[in-house]
């Protein structure tokens, strides 16, 4: 394979030599905000929401990105300009910079900035022919009030846990709850359920990442005339749903089948959760930011 070239703090540099200091605090306390974010056909998807919410958790998080939307906008491009990608994976990482080995982030005086872009590891088509098997778990999620899921930020302990939970019960994602008992969502996906043609995904208080592809799922289904609600839901009404979907950057929109060993309707993926699939896959070309144009056009 050609080399990667990875972008970090200023220049690009060759994987092997893509390193950040022990004193940086995004490695010493996860202090740092991130994002993931899909290039579908050389085009950025949904860039401009992905950076809304970068610069709002690092805004949450008294960090200030050393660039403006603009220059990160020109930046992400370079990066996927350099290792000729069209369809591709990016990881956007602020970290709170070099400081000392005291937490206090004030002594670190300029930001870590990188961009990796990779070709995608699509997830293989047959999870999304058969569906996912998964469990709720006795982690809970961080409670708004503490640490708010709204920010996207380096520290993914509360995440991790849930994924060491699913993978000890050998499944490989699980559902949240949040401190009162409803649902929250995935260690990396937010969560729908459908019932009767209404669609339920828990709304930001509940405590969930807001993600760019929830996002984008209530509009679609908007549009396709179903009934989609922002709603607090139990374990109870995941276990007695018509069908259950997670969605995310990586995930895009995936069928869950069988919840804490409840199937899921029929235990196939159903037809609601494939059109939605579909028509989402559809979408994905036409809204972001083209790569490989002469200059950098908003699309939207
Ligand atoms: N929740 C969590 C905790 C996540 O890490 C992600 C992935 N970014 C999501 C939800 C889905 O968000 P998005 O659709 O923006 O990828």
């Amino acid at each position: 394979m050609s080399e990667q070239w990875i972008y970090v703090n200023g220049e690009f540099v060759e994987k092997e030599n893509a390193k950040v200091s022990v004193y940086d605090h995004g490695f010493l306390y996860g202090d740092g905000v991130f994002e993931g974010i899909r290039v579908y056909g050389g085009n950025v998807y949904r860039l401009d929401e992905h950076l809304q919410r970068l610069y709002e958790s690092a805004q949450s998080i008294m960090l200030k990105i050393p660039h403006e939307k603009e220059e990160l906008t020109d930046i992400i491009i370079q990066t996927l300009k350099r290792n000729q990608l069209e369809d591709a994976y990016i990881r956007l990482v602020i970290s709170r910079g070099k400081g000392d080995l005291g937490l206090d982030p004030f002594k670190c005086k300029t930001p870590g900035v990188i961009v990796i872009a990779e070709k995608l590891a699509i997830f293989p088509k047959e999870l999304y022919e058969k569906g996912l098997e998964i469990i709720t778990v006795a982690s809970r999620r961080n409670r708004p009030d503490v640490l708010s899921p709204k920010v996207k930020s380096l520290n993914y302990l509360n995440n991790i846990l849930v994924r060491i939970e699913a993978s000890l019960a050998g499944v490989s994602e699980a559902l949240m709850l949040n401190d009162q008992g409803y649902v929250a969502e995935g260690s990396a996906d937010n969560v729908f359920i459908v019932k009767n043609n209404v669609i339920k995904t828990p709304p930001g208080y509940i405590g969930a990442l807001e993600g760019i592809t929830r996002n984008a799922i209530i509009e679609i289904a908007r549009e396709q005339g179903y009934d989609v609600r922002e709603e607090p839901f139990t374990r109870h009404d995941v276990y007695v749903a018509d069908e259950v979907f997670l969605t995310g950057t990586a995930a895009e929109v995936i069928a869950v089948i069988k919840v804490d060993g409840r199937v899921i309707g029929q235990g196939t993926p159903g037809i609601h959760t494939a059109k939605i699939l579909q028509s989402f896959r559809e979408s994905v070309v036409k809204e972001g930011v083209k790569v490989y144009t002469e200059s950098a056009v908003h699309a939207v």
